[in-house]
């Protein structure tokens, strides 16, 4: 049992020594990559599902290793948000996007942009000088840009975070609740927040059709959403029951691979 014990543990030892070298050399390969400008961003179409328009795109990060291939942003960017890399990759994001739709639109295409902020970037004092520096830069209007922040970000209290939220109000961007359903938040946090949207978190729109639970909790998120005046955005949307059951519900807009998938700007507009 004594040298069963032991290897065990070298086994445990090797395995987790492996693991951390390669998250080193993650983050490394990630820090230059944010460096040298490698990351892109992929737009996924949000539909209206009363007009059945694409009204707006979600920027989503995408990063192609030279060696490990596409990296999911689920293991990149808990990595970058462990150190302050995450506020480097968010300014990229919102140069790299704001610029690509702005070209967009400056040719007629009529779509909001969407991007995602960390929590780490509610606290960076450089997050407003570069709102504005890039809604100024690209010419972008600020109510056509909509900063997406989820539910457990929102809801920490943070002095330097609710500065930051109603500096960005004042600029005049809009702000959405990302995620939601998977927190705890109350109808009165939200109307304190004054936000512009609220989106489902996919966990409940998945289970849409095949739940009665989900389909009661989707209904009265939308109720309480709708007695703040916010727009509703179901995330996650694979099918078409899934999508005619939200329209019936009432939900304002959604978004997922039904409707289109994250792509490169060049596929999805050229
Ligand atoms: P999120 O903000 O909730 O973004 C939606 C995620 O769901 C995206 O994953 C998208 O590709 C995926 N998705 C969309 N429709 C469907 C669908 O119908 N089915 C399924 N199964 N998935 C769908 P992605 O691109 O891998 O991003 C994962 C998360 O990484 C994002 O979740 C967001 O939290 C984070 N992320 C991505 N880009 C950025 C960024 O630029 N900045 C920050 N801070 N976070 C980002
Ligand atoms: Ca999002
Ligand atoms: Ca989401
Ligand atoms: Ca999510």
């Amino acid at each position: 049992a004594k040298t069963l014990g032991r290897s065990r543990y070298e086994f445990f030892d090797v395995e987790l020594r492996r693991r951390m070298q390669r998250r080193l050399r993650l983050e490394q390969d990630l820090r230059d990559a944010v460096r040298l400008g490698k990351l892109w961003a992929a737009y996924q179409p949000v539909v209206d599902l009363r007009t059945n328009r694409m009204v707006a795109v979600e920027g989503l990060l995408r990063w192609t290793h030279p060696v490990h291939g596409a990296v999911p942003p689920m293991e990149f960017i808990p990595l970058a948000e462990e150190s302050d890399l995450i506020n480097q990759l968010g300014a990229h994001v919102l140069r790299v996007t704001t610029q690509e739709l702005a070209a967009r639109r400056a040719s007629g295409l009529d779509v909001d942009l969407k991007i995602n902020l960390s929590t780490r970037q509610l606290d960076d004092p450089a997050l407003i000088p570069d709102v504005e520096r890039a809604l100024h830069t690209t010419g972008l209007p600020a109510k056509a840009l909509c900063l997406e922040i989820t539910e457990s970000a929102l809801m920490r209290d943070s002095a330097l975070a609710s500065e930051a939220l109603s500096a960005l109000r004042e600029i005049g961007v809009r702000l959405a609740i990302d995620d939601f359903g998977t927190g705890y938040s109350s109808l009165a946090q939200l109307q304190r927040l004054t936000l512009d949207t609220l989106k489902i978190d996919r966990s409940f729109v998945m289970r849409l059709g095949d739940s009665a639970d989900a389909e009661a909790i989707v209904t009265s998120i939308i109720a309480m959403a709708h007695a703040v005046q916010l727009t509703v955005v179901a995330e996650g949307v694979e099918n078409e029951m899934q999508l005619n059951l939200l329209r019936e519900l009432g939900c304002d807009q959604a978004q997922g691979y039904y409707l289109g998938k994250p792509m490169p700007a060049r596929e999805l507009w050229d």
